[in-house]
């Protein structure tokens, strides 16, 4: 005989690892921005998109796809996307995985390989999702701080490692300081993963690194090693298609690619935005134009936030964190009042920190005027 259960609620029905997580902060609503502002242009520096959109060649590609139709499925396995990868990283398709965004994949690997209790180890400050997506699972996340002046901690990732944890999710640049670590760095926690874990080197804004030589490529300092690893890219920021959703991740070994194959929904990259990725994959001329001018902007806009005394992280990507010095959260209300929207963050010991995407030089030159006005007027 069944045993008699209570009445469900939607509450009670609920996992409580799910429902104690926060809710994801995309930031203000640009909609939102542009009553409060009264103005009908907003300037978006909330998600780290490209202000420089992306290639007319993957435009083509994309009016092609819709024009093909939309009635069918997409290629489930993704194989021409893949192979494209493979071939431009020097790895069989077998080893590359698609995802409807990287965060997609960071998903997908907690899915396959996460057990209740089981630890990660990530950075704080960090990206949110490397700690949600584990807390779903169950697991357990520890995070490690950064050093004085959002340095790399060697110590401080070494001990967290040798506690036993199953994944670590490692950002290279990170989000969201903008920090990078050297390739020194790099083989500092490499050597001190344990061998029973799974390395995920999360390359995000890897394409505007790359130009610094100091900058290890993830994947040619991992590719040698004898043990579990994966590195995640994506065609949401440099290649400047986040609207359509399409991250990759480069496996160690096949049989992780399988794993995550098996966990994932089986049209999770539609057709138009795998054509757009192919196309975009071989358009490098407007790569490089891309990251080339989001350099020059980093530089300028860095300098001028720091001649208003304004302590800024040394950013190797396409966004800044930037020390207000007052509650971020006040100084962001102020920007959407301009019409401008950036992140204020609301880590423990950052809330007085705002993350700015940059954007073109004339909204960059808007964004820095508004923000110094905003901190000469309110004295912290
Ligand atoms: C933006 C971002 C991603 C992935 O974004 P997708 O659009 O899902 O590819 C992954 N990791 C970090 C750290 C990011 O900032």
């Amino acid at each position: 005989m069944n045993p008699v259960l209570a009445p469900a609620t939607s509450a009670s029905l609920i996992r409580r690892e799910v429902a104690g997580l926060p809710s994801y902060d995309p930031g203000a609503d640009p909609t939102e921005v542009a009553v409060l502002s009264g103005s009908g242009r907003v300037i978006k520096l909330s998600n780290n998109e490209s202000p420089f959109g992306v290639s007319p060649v993957v435009a083509e590609a994309v009016r092609k796809a819709l024009a093909d139709g939309v009635s069918r499925y997409p290629d489930p396995t993704g194989r021409r996307l893949t192979e494209a990868i493979g071939k431009s990283l020097d790895v069989p398709a077998e080893r590359v995985v698609l995802g409807n965004g990287s965060e997609n994949i960071l998903e997908l690997l907690c899915q396959a390989v996460l057990d209740p209790g089981d630890l990660v180890v990530t950075q704080a400050p960090g990206f949110s999702l490397h700690e949600t997506f584990p807390r779903v699972m169950g697991a357990r996340v520890q995070k490690v701080p950064v050093a004085a002046e959002f340095g790399f901690d060697a110590d401080a990732w070494r001990d967290a490692l040798a506690v036993g944890p199953k994944l670590v999710f490692l950002a290279n640049p990170c989000n969201p300081t903008g920090a990078m670590l050297g390739a020194g760095q790099l083989d500092q926690v490499v050597a001190a993963v344990p061998e029973s874990a799974l390395l995920v080197l999360d390359e995000a804004y890897g394409e505007f690194a790359r130009p610094n030589p100091e900058y290890p490529d993830g994947l040619e300092a991992l590719r040698a090693l004898d043990r579990p690893w994966i590195v995640l890219r994506t065609f949401s920021k440099a290649y400047g298609l986040a609207g359509v959703r399409v991250g990759y991740g480069i496996a160690s070994d096949s049989t992780l690619i399988q794993a995550l194959d098996r966990v994932r929904t089986p049209y999770n990259v539609n057709h138009p935005a795998q054509e757009a990725a192919i196309a975009a994959l071989g358009d490098h001329a407007h790569l490089a134009d891309t990251v080339r001018r989001t350099a020059l902007e980093i530089a300028r806009v860095t300098e001028r936030l720091r001649d208003a005394g304004l302590r800024v992280v040394p950013s190797a990507t396409n966004f800044l964190f930037i020390d207000t010095g007052r509650r971020s959260e006040r100084v962001a209300r102020e920007l959407h009042r301009a019409g401008i929207i950036v992140k204020a963050w609301r880590e423990p010991g950052y809330e007085t920190y705002i993350r700015a995407s940059l954007s073109t030089p004339g909204d960059n030159d808007v964004f820095v005027r508004c923000l110094t006005e905003i901190c000469a007027k309110d004295k912290p």
